[in-house]
């Protein structure tokens, strides 16, 4: 088919790139001249496992193209999916300026009959007023259907969802439409949820809530594990294995970031509001998670006192491992915390250190290597699980830190290998060893 993806981000490319990998006919638009630059020339903007491979597999072979022009995008499409960014408005409600805006460009733009299918993720009620927005604006003897087909994948392994995912979700108002992005995906073999469109809005919502409950609730019970004497891997390994419970997601740490749950968390409490329900539950959710970062700061404060002035190392920065996205990771609010506090701050991380720059500024000294960013420090903090950190011999900090006091965000070492390489190690949700 012939398809245009709105948005070179995260969603947007990914998409793009992966199906043209299989045999439709893509063209990207973004605003960003920039990134179009870099993508023309089979250079990725985002770090994405597999993704600048295919991304340039696709380009040579001619199905995949980038541009900036509207115009050249919208020209004899079949389908044109938005994957605009929906970030946060101050009261927590998801901005829908770009969404807004690609539609007003479709409208002025396309020349045929097309489906425009939204993967944004979008407040309930904003594909029927995208379809209005596009019929008040578009030649009047075209016809256009709007589909709502929001996006799961995860940074990180973003490839291998598009292709493997649990579902994908397809809500139409018209049978028709529905079926033609159903062919669409069909070579991903992934299976596939047809619903309404508001049911579709609401299932990208829901899952996103119920996995950052899970989070915060598995971190609560961290809190009280650590006060009663209580292991969370333990406990966490007992209760994942009761298949209504499942074993994902019930990692204790220092909380959910990224640029998908602190914002769509927050959007669906204010969608709750708007029809007058107090989602009481969510909200309990977002306040928990707020503050699991700073309880690993208070308790490094209780064991070593101020943290003014002291020599702290922080690995790991991206909000998850495989990913250089900053976006609203717990270990920003760690490193800001400890700039706060007065701290001398030397941050590691394999892959987001640039974009690290852009939000830390001057404020600490980044550092290529584990071993650079531990030297000499009193203090090392672990705000990221990623694979070189998890694999760091945990008999190094004893060696390179003045004195080797680690507490780690995300439970990367057992509490045996501390106590036999005599390392003050402080986790989550487990018994420390001083
Ligand atoms: P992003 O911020 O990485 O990328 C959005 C892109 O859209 C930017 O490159 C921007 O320049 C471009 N853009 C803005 N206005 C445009 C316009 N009028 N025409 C063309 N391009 C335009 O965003 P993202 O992380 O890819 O997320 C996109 C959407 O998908 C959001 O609604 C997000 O909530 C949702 N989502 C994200 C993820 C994820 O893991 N990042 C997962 C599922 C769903």
């Amino acid at each position: 088919m012939k398809v245009t993806v709105a948005g070179t981000g995260y969603v947007g490319l990914v998409t793009g790139v992966c199906l043209a990998e299989v045999g439709h006919e893509v063209i990207c638009i973004d605003l960003d001249e920039i990134k179009i630059r870099m993508l023309n020339s089979g250079a990725s903007p985002i770090y994405e496992p597999g993704l600048e491979d295919m991304l340039v597999k696709n380009l040579e072979g001619g199905n995949l193209r980038f541009t900036s022009s509207p115009k050249l995008a919208y020209n004899q499409r079949e389908v044109i999916i938005i994957a605009v960014g929906t970030p946060e408005n101050p009261d927590g409600s998801a901005n829908l300026s770009y969404i807004d805006s690609v539609s007003q460009d479709i409208a002025e733009h396309i020349t045929e009959e097309v489906i425009v299918t939204i993967k944004s993720t979008v407040p309930v009620g904003t594909n029927d007023r995208v379809k209005e927005l596009i019929n008040s604006r578009k030649p009047p003897h075209l016809q256009v259907e709007v589909v709502s087909n929001p996006e799961f994948l995860r940074e990180g392994s973003a490839i291998k969802d598009t292709f493997e995912g649990d579902r994908i979700v397809i809500g139409s108002a018209n049978q028709q439409a529905g079926d033609i992005i159903e062919d669409l995906y069909s070579p991903f073999k992934v299976p596939i949820v047809r619903t309404d469109i508001r049911s579709s809005e609401m299932i990208k919502y829901a899952s996103n809530a119920f996995l950052a409950t899970k989070i915060s609730f598995i971190n609560e019970i961290a809190t009280i594990c650590e006060k009663v004497g209580a292991n969370i891997e333990d406990v966490a390994a007992g209760i994942g294995l009761d298949k209504r419970i499942g074993n994902q997601f019930l990692q204790a740490g220092i909380g959910y970031g990224g640029s998908c749950f602190p914002k769509d968390t927050k959007a669906l409490v204010q969608l709750a509001g708007n029809v007058k329900h107090k989602f009481e539950l969510l909200e309990s959710v977002i306040k928990v998670n707020n503050n699991q970062p700073r309880l690993l700061i208070e308790k490094a404060k209780a064991i070593v006192g101020e943290l003014k002035g002291r020599r702290v190392a922080l690995l790991g920065l991206a909000f998850k491992p495989n990913t250089d996205d900053m976006r609203e990771s717990a270990s920003l609010v760690l490193a800001k915390e400890l700039i706060e506090s007065g701290s001398i701050v030397s941050v590691y991380d394999p892959i987001a250190l640039e974009n690290a720059r852009k939000v830390l500024g001057d404020c600490v000294k980044y550092c290529t290597s584990i071993d650079e960013a531990i030297r000499g420090t009193e203090v090392t903090f672990i705000g990221t699980e990623w694979k070189d950190i998890k694999e760091y011999p945990i008999n190094r900090f004893k060696k390179l830190m003045d004195t080797p006091r680690v507490f780690d965000g995300r439970n990367c070492y057992s509490l045996e290998e501390a106590v036999e390489h005599e390392i003050n190690y402080v986790s989550i949700g487990r018994e420390s060893v001083l």
